[in-house]
């Protein structure tokens, strides 16, 4: 379903840059009218972001489409995602091949992006709790996105990066952010490239935001 309306998207993510091949194939193939409320399905392939409820959204497909690029995954790499949402960006890691580890702090929100993974037959590793101090347990990971936006870069999250690995995060104030694209070239040495500007919710947690 929705395929034309897909290719359209395909088309205008092109036009803005997004040229990952298996990043496209992915956003071909998956449905992400099926990860939003059902009253959103008809703008589900705008390229707009959405709200999925508890003041959260699934995020535009171009600040996904960019953010992917960025980090550039790999098939079988490990991949950790901060703020799972609607499972969306989870689903595009599956979809590229990479092993999928995502962290939600909203009980309804993880509840309900099992769901979508069940019933689509992924296998990805989710949990419920505070992403902002990672998950030691599976670390190191070879590239680690957040899809909330942070006042600072949570140190734990470079620490259980892999060397070369990639951490992609939004990094300002409440409402806008500059996305940090930060490589680990040893346990002490980073390079950062950073975009400007990004609006993501915040991230909301020990090395993130208070909440309010
Ligand atoms: N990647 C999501 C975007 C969701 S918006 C998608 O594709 O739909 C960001 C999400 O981050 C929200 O669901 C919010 O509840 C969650 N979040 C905020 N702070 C968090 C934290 N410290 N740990 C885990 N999730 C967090």
């Amino acid at each position: 379903m929705y395929e034309t309306e897909r290719n359209e998207l395909i088309d205008l993510l092109k036009k803005k840059g997004i040229q990952n091949k298996s990043l496209l194939a992915a956003i071909t193939k998956i449905e992400r009218h099926q990860f939003v409320p059902e009253i959103m399905i008809p703008n589900a392939y705008k390229d707009v972001a959405l709200p999925i409820g508890y003041d959260q959204t699934i995020s535009q497909p171009y600040t996904v489409a960019f953010m992917t690029q960025s980090l550039n995954p790999k098939p079988n790499q490990k991949i950790l995602e901060i703020g799972t949402g609607s499972g969306y960006q989870a689903a595009i890691l599956y979809e590229m091949g990479a092993k999928v580890f995502t962290i939600e702090r909203n009980n309804n929100l993880y509840n309900s992006a099992l769901k979508i993974f069940d019933k689509l037959g992924y296998n990805i590793a989710a949990r419920c709790s505070d992403g902002s101090i990672g998950w030691e347990e599976f670390s190191p990971f070879d590239g680690i996105i957040v899809t909330a936006g942070s006042p600072s870069v949570p140190k734990n999250l470079l620490k259980q990066l892999a060397i070369n690995g990639k951490l992609v995060i939004p990094v300002g104030d409440r409402s806008t952010q500059i996305l940090k694209i930060i490589t680990k070239a040893s346990e002490e040495e980073f390079t950062t490239d950073e975009v400007p500007y990004f609006a993501f919710v915040p991230l909301i947690g020990r090395e993130g935001w208070k909440e309010k």
